[in-house]
């Protein structure tokens, strides 16, 4: 299961900028003038929002699956009963997925 993945980045314009232009973007120019400011944010996995279980038969011409499932268990059972009635469907690729929250830093 994923889990402790987080980091920082800085984000300005929706471009995730290089850490050298970090805290040095003020650019002036000779009439107008412009003021940008950065905001850091983190993002991190969030366990509120659940994690789900995918399985997928990988069987030519099967195109079977088990459903987003919310318990591991409940996919896996479906994979098990698809081999039962289906020999030779016996590899499955697995997808999890899990949600991420992103926090202004201020
Ligand atoms: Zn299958």
């Amino acid at each position: 299961m994923p889990q402790g993945d987080h980091g920082k980045a800085v984000w300005a314009a929706g471009r995730r900028l290089p850490a050298s232009r970090v805290r040095q973007a003020v650019p002036a120019g000779p009439v107008t003038r412009a003021l940008y400011r950065f905001v850091e944010h983190t993002i991190r996995h969030e366990p509120a929002g659940g994690v789900t279980c995918e399985l997928f038969c990988t069987a030519h011409d099967c195109g079977e699956g088990s459903g987003s499932q919310s318990e591991q268990g409940t996919a896996q059972d479906w994979a098990l009963r698809h081999t039962g009635l289906n020999p030779g469907h016996d590899l499955f690729r697995r997808v999890f997925t899990d949600h991420a929250r992103v926090t202004r830093a201020e």
